[in-house]
């Protein structure tokens, strides 16, 4: 149940607007998933009336709750008219549409995180976006965040990621789907599926597992990355963030580079493994418009000797 509860939850905060008809809520198939929501409070009541229910007393017409203006309306200021009952009075929890409460579940995490300062966290982006706070993890301080809904609101959470914090430095727990937010300017952040790090529990949410997310971070959620680790997979080199489309021969270079990682390979060995004649081999032939690249990872001497540099080699200099 309590996992069923918190796949629908998360399902809820990624709708659009995250409210439920009352009669979702007291009489759908799903009834049982949102009382365990209720009562963990992740359902709150909202002050919007709905514009129908089905008749509480005869199951029959929808009726529209209105303000009930009996002066004994006591637990029920509400009332609809059923053309079979008559007037039903209505308690507000019967006329008033619930809401997934994002606000509630970003001061959850907050907490579970233990970065809970005074005041509950602040949205910084109105209901899409809230920060939580700050934590050091492996001696790096990153900023936490939490957010719903946020594939179409990309570009403003983006923009608001670069006033909060440098980048690289951010974590955002998210109800959003990982492989959708690939497709968007947040793509390259670092986004934590909400479902993978959290559990619903009778207290609350109860965090897991952020660690792991975390540690394979440092270089690779740089938004200024400067690297080679898309060049087999998607033939792009990575520099200062952008990918730069490697051609044929560029990338038979920097592979054969790659693999002497860092170590000097003369030009002559190039050719061979590029298929050129050693005498026709020029460098300015295959880096052609592209010396950007082959400038941003390798080097060269006078006597025709290639390497890549350092910092692109994998071996372990300790
Ligand atoms: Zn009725």
């Amino acid at each position: 149940m309590r996992d069923q509860a918190f796949t629908e939850l998360c399902w809820l905060l990624e709708q659009p607007d995250p409210r439920l008809e009352p009669d979702a809520i007291w009489r759908g198939d799903r009834m049982d998933v949102y009382r365990h929501l209720r009562e963990v409070g992740a359902l709150s009541l909202s002050n919007d009336l709905t514009a129908g229910i089905v008749c509480p007393d005869c199951c029959g017409p929808v009726i529209e709750p209105n303000a009930n203006t009996d002066d004994d309306r006591g637990a029920f200021p509400y009332r609809g008219y059923c053309p079979d009952c008559g007037w039903i009075r209505l308690r507000p929890d019967q006329a008033r549409l619930w809401l997934a409460h994002s606000a509630k579940i970003a001061g959850w995490l907050a907490s579970a995180l233990h970065l809970t300062s005074r005041s509950p966290p602040d949205a910084v982006v109105p209901d899409v976006l809230w920060r939580l706070g700050e934590a050091e993890y492996r001696r790096r301080r990153l900023t936490l965040f939490f957010g719903r809904h946020l594939v179409p609101s990309a570009a403003i959470v983006r923009d608001e990621l670069d006033r909060q914090v440098a980048p690289g430095a951010e974590v955002i727990i998210t109800s959003s789907d990982p492989v959708a937010l690939t497709k968007t300017v947040l793509g390259d952040r670092l986004t934590v599926p909400l479902r993978a790090v959290a559990h619903l529990r009778k207290a609350g949410l109860v965090v897991e597992n952020l660690d792991a997310y975390l540690t394979g971070m440092v270089p690779t959620v740089n938004t200024r990355e400067t690297s080679l680790r898309l060049l087999h997979s998607k033939r792009v080199a990575l520099i200062e963030g952008l990918e730069h489309k490697v051609p044929p021969q560029l990338h038979g270079l920097l592979t054969v580079l790659e693999e002497f990682d860092g170590d000097e390979v003369h030009k002559r060995h190039l050719a061979e493994r590029l298929g050129i004649e050693p005498e026709k081999f020029r460098l300015a032939d295959i880096i052609k418009r592209h010396r950007l690249i082959f400038e941003a990872f390798a080097e060269a001497d006078q006597k025709g000797h290639y390497w890549l540099k350092p910092e692109f080699a994998t071996l372990e200099r300790r």
